[in-house]
């Protein structure tokens, strides 16, 4: 199968972006029985974040797309870590020294700043000129036995080398008369990006690279390495840019885009992976609610189109409902919600008194049950509204006689019309017995028996409708309450 990576340079939190081109990644891999692999690109040693790799790699298996080769998990191909791999860009690099390929260059840092400064005064893009493309070979030998320091330099040939992209089709890129020939190895051996991610992706065996739509320009750079190098290329497909709803850039700063913090706040991480993915390309039609299983079976390479993906994040409560249903009704994951649950119970109602009823798993699933598609995240279940379901109200008898006379018999006909045989127990069919419970009092409006049941059962003025809460409590719960608050 074929074999794919990722490959983030570590220098902070994986944000949606990157999300986004792992689970391609990951994606595609799957669908052909593929390998997916991830490789931490650290070549560039000032911007590393110590930990980032680690929480990079953290943050794919929680997002349920674990790479199959990475730093944690090893594999044939390691190290996965381009730190540890300078070996093997110093061999490509003698290579094609010695090919003639490439070229050492004893250019100063203050001669390449000139340079810089004189194409901005002149208005043109910053270009290296090739010089030391005409040291003699006695010149080099002559000034690395002065001890002058070096870097190598890859001889870029003239005219484009056109390549067919998985995604953007015939692609060429006139790279040498841009740039002038980019340097690949560093006067300390480290190697840069292009040297790197090509000697990696030819080692590791890559098949198909799927990567930011950044990277496009360089990848005629890469297919001459290539070629100069004699090595078989993979191929290439650039996935568009991942944008906010308005078009603008995913701004991290903002600090909202991290997988982190998507986590802490409770989401599930198949509704970021259905978000990013249903507002891209690649599938046959746009649709909330699919599983990994399904973006997997219903990806196409083919359908990723050019176009930007926008991504509106107000709606990612809406992609968490949908999938918090499903894990509801799956009984295995809907174990693990009540535990959750439960622990969220006690962290928020644990210095009020939580009766233990109310933290049995029977109840709590329940609740679970009946409140799927109402809520967006777990945590919805413990915010105001829904104290009740954890704090039994302390309300007297006296309170309540201040709203009618008639507590008793209210009591009475509610207790009584949740516990006969084949109780209706939906929220229409409440309202209507309510009604006729309201019809056999005396000198009791609604609203006043309604207010009265909901501080009954809440020790509350306003919160959900009373149909609603015992639903919820369910009967023997709201009969209980209901005899504590008349006893
Ligand atoms: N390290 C590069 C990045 O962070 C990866 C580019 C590639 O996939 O070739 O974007």
């Amino acid at each position: 199968g074929p074999r794919v990576r990722f490959g983030p340079s570590p220098t902070g939190f994986l944000h949606l972006g990157g999300l986004r081109t792992a689970l391609y990644n990951y994606i595609f891999a799957k669908k052909h029985q593929g390998t997916f692999i991830l490789r931490v690109e650290d070549t560039d040693q000032n911007r590393v974040v110590p930990g980032a790799a680690e929480g990079i790699e953290d943050m794919l298996n929680w997002a349920g797309i674990p790479p199959d080769e990475s730093p944690g998990r090893g594999g044939p191909a390691g190290p996965y870590v381009q730190s540890q791999r300078l070996e093997l860009y110093g061999r490509a690099g003698a290579a094609l020294l010695a090919s003639g390929a490439a070229y050492r260059c004893f250019c100063s840092p203050q001669r390449l700043q000139l340079l810089r400064r004189d194409a901005l005064r002149r208005q043109q893009t910053p270009r290296y000129d090739n010089r030391c493309r005409h040291l003699t070979a006695s010149e080099v030998a002559q000034k690395l036995s002065q001890g002058l320091e070096c870097v190598i330099r890859f001889r870029l040939e003239r005219g484009v080398q056109p390549f067919q992209d998985l995604v953007y089709g015939w692609s060429k890129h006139e790279v040498a008369e841009v740039e002038g020939d980019p340097v690949i190895l560093k006067g300390d051996g480290f190697p840069t990006y292009h040297l790197a991610s090509v000697v990696d992706d030819h080692h590791m065996g890559i098949t198909h690279v799927l990567r930011g739509t950044e990277w496009l320009a360089s990848t005629s750079k890469h297919l001459l390495l290539y070629k100069a190098l004699g090595w078989e290329p993979p191929q290439f497909g650039h996935l568009p840019l991942l944008l906010n709803k308005d078009g603008g850039k995913l701004s991290k700063r903002q600090g909202d885009i991290f997988l982190e913090r998507f986590a802490r706040d409770g989401f599930l991480p198949e509704a970021l992976l259905d978000m990013v993915t249903n507002c891209g390309s690649g599938f046959a039609e746009k649709q909330m609610g699919r599983t990994l299983e399904e973006l997997i079976s219903q990806f196409e390479v083919s359908r990723i189109t050019t176009h930007s993906a926008l991504l509106d994040l107000e709606a990612l409560p809406e992609f968490n409902r949908i999938h918090l249903s499903r894990h509801i009704e799956n009984q295995g994951l809907r174990q693990k919600l009540v535990r959750e649950l439960q622990g969220l119970v006690e962290l928020v109602y644990g210095q009020q008194q939580v009766d233990p009823d109310v933290l049995q798993e029977e109840y709590v699933e329940r609740v679970l049950l009946l409140r799927k598609g109402h809520i967006s995240l777990l945590k919805d279940l413990v915010s105001s509204d829904y104290s009740y379901l954890w704090v039994r109200p302390s309300v007297s008898r006296q309170q309540l006689q201040t709203i009618s006379a008639e507590v008793d018999k209210i009591g009475k006909l509610v207790s009584g019309l949740l516990t006969r045989p084949a109780a209706a127990l939906t929220v229409e069919e409440l309202n209507r017995e309510l009604r006729s419970v309201q019809k056999q009092t005396r000198e009791t409006k609604y609203s006043s028996m309604m207010q009265l049941l909901r501080l009954a059962l809440s020790g509350q003025q306003h919160g959900p409708s009373v149909a609603e809460m015992m639903v919820t409590l369910g009967a023997q719960e709201v009969c209980g309450r209901i005899h504590r608050a008349l006893s």
